[in-house]
């Protein structure tokens, strides 16, 4: 008897005529996660996916572990398989459960049953399973109204099986399901998670990062792919957009009044990011931007770098403080990362005294001496495109 996974869905049970849409696109993007893992058979029923392994050369252990970071998915349990006699199960769950039962000082048996003709009702099963529990655990006391430890029974067509609490899934929305946006992804903190909170809700995500040999390091830029590939895990496959930036920075410093390099430099990279969601289909642009964390994310400077470009801006980080910022990113994965030591382009040309309160004719007026056109189609036409797969 083989274990399996089930997939507890979270805000698609709500989806209303729409439903359908949102979980084919789960069980689309459940399937496309689990392909590297071996053999599996994925089905929904009743607002659950479930995951059986077709042999027994697939990975449960890393399967289950993905699926909690599947979009779209409240909750990860891992369940075991047993015959459909009540003597099975009570057996099944004695031996499944001993180390949660020896952990637990109350416990109570719940049990679905999907096979209608089984010729227990759920409430018997429960009260047998119950009995043989609290026989084979005797210091663990029954408790059917505040249990430590819920055991879960579900009598389903050709087995049944028994499991514990679900594991935390990853919640939101699948991935693809609404629509694509382009994330502007730096080496730091703030970025990998804008983009993760944003694909949580069911966006692809297309990150672009600008890269200013020899100003910053191939380490640098290998550590924003590196940051990339993490998210992949959540994100699904993402085609990450290498854009050089060297030519655009040293004109910046060399024509511009210091005061503006940063807003200059912000306003290139939203142009860019614009063209770039344009070629793609992508209908929003994501920035880890935080309100008031530095001179070029006051009120003034965001309307600055916002006036160039068409599509809305999502600042999903806009009033989190840093420390919640950094909470999320230790959960996620991508803190150790972000906090290796490598320079981003932004603190290469940083002015001393940067305007905290733009106007944007005077940025307009500051940044005319450049030939922007030229200076953005140089810079797309020498992007490297880099794909990265969850799997690889
Ligand atoms: P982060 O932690 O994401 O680097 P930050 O607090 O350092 O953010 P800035 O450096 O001002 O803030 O950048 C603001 C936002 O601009 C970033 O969150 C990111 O979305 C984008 N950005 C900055 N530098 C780059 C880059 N080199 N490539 C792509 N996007 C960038
Ligand atoms: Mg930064």
């Amino acid at each position: 008897m083989r274990d399996i996974i089930l997939l507890k869905q979270g805000e698609i049970v709500l989806k209303g005529l729409n439903k359908k849409y949102f979980e084919q696109k789960l069980l689309q993007n459940v399937k496309r996660r689990l392909a590297p893992l071996g053999e599996f058979r994925v089905y929904c029923t009743q607002s659950t996916v479930y995951v059986e392994p077709m042999d027994d050369a697939s990975d449960m252990d890393a399967a289950a572990e993905a699926m909690t970071r599947v979009f779209g998915v409240a909750a990860v349990v891992r369940a075991a398989g047993c015959e459909k006699t009540k003597e099975a199960m009570a057996a099944k769950a004695i031996e499944y459960m001993a180390d949660a039962m020896r952990a637990a000082a109350s416990f109570k048996v719940e049990t679905k049953r999907a096979d209608k003709s089984f010729p227990m009702s759920s409430i018997q099963i429960s009260q047998y399973v119950g009995g043989e529990l609290a026989e084979a655990f005797p210091d663990t006391k029954v408790d059917v109204h505040d249990p430590e430890l819920t055991v879960h029974v579900e009598v389903r067509e050709t087995q049944a099986y028994i499991h514990g609490a679900p594991l935390p899934g990853a919640g939101g929305l699948p991935v693809g399901s609404a629509g694509a946006a382009v994330t502007l992804l730096s080496g730091g903190i703030d970025s990998p998670v804008s983009t993760w909170m944003i694909a949580k809700r069911g966006v692809h995500m297309i990150p672009v990062h600008f890269f200013s040999f020899p100003y910053t390091s191939e380490l640098a830029k290998q550590k924003v792919l590196d940051l990339a590939k993490v998210l992949t895990a959540y994100c699904g496959r993402m085609t990450v957009e290498v854009v050089p930036f060297t030519h655009i920075q040293t004109e910046i410093r060399d024509k511009c009044p210091e005061e503006y390099f940063t807003l200059i430099m912000r306003r290139f990279m939203m142009r860019i990011s614009q063209i770039i969601a344009d070629r793609n289909g992508a209908k929003a642009l994501v920035t880890g931007e935080n309100l008031g964390q530095v001179a070029s994310q006051t009120m003034e400077a965001l309307e600055c770098t916002e006036a160039v470009c068409r599509s809305p801006v999502l600042r999903p980080l806009i009033g989190f403080d840093k420390e919640d910022i950094v909470r999320l990113s230790r959960r996620i994965g991508t803190f150790e990362l972000s906090t290796l030591p490598y320079e981003d382009c932004c603190t290469v040309f940083t002015p001393r005294h940067p305007r905290t309160k733009p106007r944007v004719e005077a940025v307009e007026e500051a940044e005319s001496v450049l030939d922007v056109d030229a200076l953005v189609r140089e810079a797309l036409e020498g992007i490297e495109r880099v794909r990265l797969d969850p799997e690889s």
